[in-house]
């Protein structure tokens, strides 16, 4: 078989660049927002709060994938519009999904990182399609996908020349209903051991429990994740979308303090 451009071989590790935030290096890099854009005053708040604890990326859904095609579909490109707005307000960067091939050339000129979402991680023509626009990608896992799928998946944005791929382990189904998906941490042990690409954790979709998002941030972490990306609300009972998994700007304070003596440890 073919060798991948993902594999490690003698390739070295790659460090993904979005703005002035590595992925990779030395320190865990910090994604969170809310699960969707809601509006420009909710966001502002949300960013603002976050810029203060030193989150690195501010994210927000614009486009969201929705199961039932009756519930808020995101506000689509006024929140794109919101998102970049605000991420300048504060200077952070943005991340974002991009759902359809069709939406990219407007959403390259509002994101700084192009979220491929878990249901469309299978999209071959998306995944090329990122990768011929050279811009940082957050690739999720796909709910159901093996790691040999995933990493492959990654393999396609690669082949388009784009080595600036972030995978993102989110869960996956299993027989286990108590929380929404099963957080696969194996997967980023083996992705750390085998590949070259950096990868982050994604505990609020990998539980869909806000109680469980600490945990699993630090047995992420520990795992040897290159960050989080964690959903998080000004007033989390509120959010239009994913609010059981929501976590309060206080929680989030709490995990990035316990992450940073974590990180000392683990450097030891
Ligand atoms: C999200 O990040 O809001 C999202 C929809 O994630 P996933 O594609 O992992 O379900
Ligand atoms: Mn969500």
């Amino acid at each position: 078989m073919k060798k991948l451009l993902v594999d490690k071989n003698n390739n070295d590790n790659i460090k993904v660049k979005v703005k002035d935030v590595f992925f990779g290096g030395k320190e865990k890099v910090i994604i969170s927002g809310p699960c969707s854009v809601e509006s420009p005053d909710i966001m502002i708040d949300i960013a603002r709060n976050l810029k203060l604890l030193g989150v690195h990326i501010l994210r927000g859904g614009a486009f969201k994938p929705r199961t039932s095609p009756y519930d808020f579909q995101g506000l689509q490109y006024e929140g794109l519009k919101i998102l970049k707005e605000v991420g300048m307000e504060v200077n952070l960067p943005v991340v974002t999904e991009v759902m359809d091939a069709r939406d990219l050339d407007e959403v390259i000129k509002y994101a700084d990182m192009l979220q491929i979402g878990s249901r469309n991680m299978y999209n071959y023509t998306l995944l090329r399609e990122v990768g011929k626009s050279g811009m940082p990608v957050l690739l999720k896992r796909g709910l159901s996908a093996t790691i040999n799928e995933w990493v492959n998946a990654a393999e396609y944005i690669m082949m388009e020349g784009n080595f600036n791929v972030v995978l993102c382990e989110r869960g996956i189904r299993t027989f286990e209903n108590y929380t929404r998906n099963t957080l696969d941490l194996n997967s980023v042990a083996v992705v750390k051991q085998k590949y070259r690409i950096p990868v982050i954790v994604d505990p609020s979709h990998g539980t869909g429990r806000r109680e469980l998002v600490a945990a699993m941030s630090f047995a992420a972490v520990a795992a040897g994740a290159d960050g989080l990306i964690i959903e998080s609300h000004v007033n989390p009972d509120n959010s239009i979308s994913d609010a059981t998994q929501t976590v309060s700007i206080d929680s989030v304070k709490d995990i990035i303090c316990k992450i940073k003596k974590l990180e000392t440890i683990l450097q030891n």
